[in-house]
């Protein structure tokens, strides 16, 4: 286990040089770790792995020495395994993500970061009793042995995974829970009403309910809402209601050493802000003048 910081943020996936041109973006930030779609993150077309660059990327990332282990993937946001009410929704939901677990493997990548579901409707109990049949579905029968991490929610409209038991609940439903984790998200669990300044609060809460030992994975984000909001706006580190102390402690935290830390805060103007953001982070320097710097207007 090292005690390095392993921060990134996401990056993106488009030709022509894909998985590569990911790593590049990734680099250029002074990231060591990095998190990608494997396509669009708003639809399920995908093309195939070789296309994608998968091997000269693996390569590449020896070669640039980044640890894949530490590199993530995210599944579409449009997939919703906890539809119980319309069984196409749900029937695309699991056969993409069988075929995600693999190819997500083919980049030499062990864990695909997954929103849990939404129950639209049909009450959380159906949903997640939906979610944990479609888990058990993909995972009894996968041989990649990709971990799925459950993403922490914000509770927007009739997401699950709002509270941490209700991601307890789908664990305990699946058989296969040495290819399950969880992925904590800063933004999230401040929306979904978490006091989210209590960091050792929040990890023993963490702790207590689903296990320190599920966590894989730390999207550091600010939040534009007020605590339990149910709102998922993400801000850039330092100029949200989360603020950048408690950001800080969450990157440098003991208990969280171990895990890497994604980015996902807004671009700027158009401009990707996480290069700033990273060397903000390593300096552990605030830089007030952030957004104006990039353009913001
Ligand atoms: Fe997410
Ligand atoms: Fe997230
Ligand atoms: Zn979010």
């Amino acid at each position: 286990m090292s005690n390095k910081l392993i921060i990134g943020s996401h990056v993106g996936m488009s030709a022509p040089a894909y998985y590569v041109g990911a790593i590049d973006e990734a680099l250029s930030y002074g990231a060591n770790t990095f998190m990608i779609y494997t396509g669009a993150p708003q639809n399920t077309r995908r093309l195939p792995t070789n296309e994608m660059h998968a091997a000269e990327g693996i390569k590449y990332l020896a070669k640039k020495g980044i640890d894949v282990k530490h590199v993530v993937a995210h599944a579409p946001y449009i997939i919703n395994l906890g539809n119980s009410v319309k069984e196409d929704t749900y029937e695309l939901a699991v056969t993409f993500l069988q075929d995600e677990l693999q190819r997500v493997a083919d980049f030499g990548i062990t864990m695909v970061v997954m929103h849990p579901g939404a129950h639209v409707g049909a009450g959380v109990e159906a949903g997640i009793e939906q979610i944990i049949k479609g888990l058990n579905t993909v995972l009894d029968n996968d041989t990649s042995g990709t971990i799925i991490a459950l993403e922490t929610m914000a509770g927007k409209g009739t997401e699950i995974g709002r509270t941490f038991e209700e991601i307890r609940t789908i664990i305990d439903g699946v058989h296969k829970k040495s290819q399950l984790g969880v992925c904590l998200d800063t933004c999230h669990i401040n929306d979904a009403g978490y006091d989210v300044h209590d960091i050792d609060g929040v990890l023993d809460e963490f702790e207590r309910v689903i296990g320190l030992d599920y966590l894989k994975v730390v999207h550091v984000n600010d939040s534009k809402n007020e605590r339990g909001a149910g709102k998922d706006r993400h801000e850039n580190i330092g100029f949200g209601t989360i603020g950048y102390d408690t950001l800080l402690k969450y990157i440098y935290s003991p208990r969280l050493a171990h895990l890497p830390k994604i980015l996902e805060t807004p671009y700027v103007n158009g401009v990707a802000p996480y290069g700033h953001e990273i060397s903000m982070i390593k300096n552990k320097v605030w830089n007030a003048d952030l957004k104006a710097e990039l353009g913001e207007k």
